[in-house]
């Protein structure tokens, strides 16, 4: 399952998930451009352990929903690393769990552009590079939330449906140039945007707490989202592309 001599950009690949996937992808070999919107400290973090493995990568700090900002990043990550393999749209932002009617506009803009701008425009500013190479791959991070659109979640339900459209539009779009776009979609993940999840709907101080009621007796980790991208952009993936994975075991299903 080697990337080697792959180049990979993962949008906000400081933390959390994202830090997950930059670390896989790099423990496979992968060189990678970690994208981060503010934390610094993390991005720098996140850097020296990929360092450690061994192969190239760089912090790039840029928003995902401002569009000359993610020009800028990728013609600069192209000239740094001389090639671009790999994107994966994990950039995200919680919607604070209100209803329709007592959700603030402005909350729904900021949640909807950072998803699906964010991620239209990265895609969009990608795609040329990934042309250019033998295999492209683009993975959108969605949610279970896609599952079931729970109530009190109207902004990021739209978000991450909005990005799932985008996905299995350009997976169509860009079969015949060998890029696959494939969805990555997680349930609550061990993560700061986990943790407040659990605090808000559960009252759960502590996300390990709710380890024996998980599934596989674990909250799942960032580890276990990142083997998925794992495979999925790796050669032993060679026919699948257009697809959703629920990595959630079977949580939201079971509701
Ligand atoms: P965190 O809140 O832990 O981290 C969010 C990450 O996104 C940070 O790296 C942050 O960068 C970055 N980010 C946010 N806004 C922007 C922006 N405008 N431009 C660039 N980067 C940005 O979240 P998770 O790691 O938990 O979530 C990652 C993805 O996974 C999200 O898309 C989320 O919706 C999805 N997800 C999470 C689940 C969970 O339970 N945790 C479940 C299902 C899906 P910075 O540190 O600089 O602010």
């Amino acid at each position: 399952m080697s990337l080697e001599r792959r180049v990979a950009i993962v949008t906000g690949g400081n933390r959390g998930i994202g830090k997950g996937i930059a670390l896989g992808l790099a423990r496979e070999g992968a060189h990678v451009a970690v994208n981060y919107r503010r934390n610094e400290e993390e991005a720098q973090q996140t850097v020296a352990e990929i360092e450690a493995l061994g192969v190239k990568v760089k912090a790039y700090q840029a928003p995902v929903d401002d569009c000359d900002a993610i020009l800028g990043m990728v013609a600069q990550v192209a000239e740094d690393f001389g090639q671009i393999d790999i994107l994966v749209n994990n950039a995200g932002i919680a919607s604070r769990g209100n209803s329709v009617a007592d959700t603030d506009p402005a909350e729904f803009e900021r949640v909807v552009r950072t998803h699906c701008f964010g991620t239209f425009y990265a895609t969009h500013a990608v795609i040329p590079h990934l042309r250019e190479r033998e295999r492209g791959d683009i993975i959108m991070i969605s949610s279970a939330a896609t599952r079931n659109f729970m109530p009190n979640g109207a902004p990021y339900n739209v978000g991450k449906a909005g990005i799932e459209a985008i996905a299995y539009g350009v997976a169509k779009e860009e079969l015949r140039n060998n890029i696959y776009v494939n969805v990555v979609a997680p349930g609550v993940v061990e993560t700061d945007m986990g943790r407040r999840l659990v605090r808000a709907t559960q009252g759960v101080e502590n996300i390990r707490d709710i380890d024996a009621t998980s599934p596989f007796g674990h909250v799942c980790q960032p580890e276990d989202v990142a083997n998925v991208v794992c495979y999925l952009v790796s050669d032993k993936n060679s026919y699948v592309t257009g697809e959703r994975v629920y990595v959630d075991g079977l949580a939201a299903a079971m509701r």
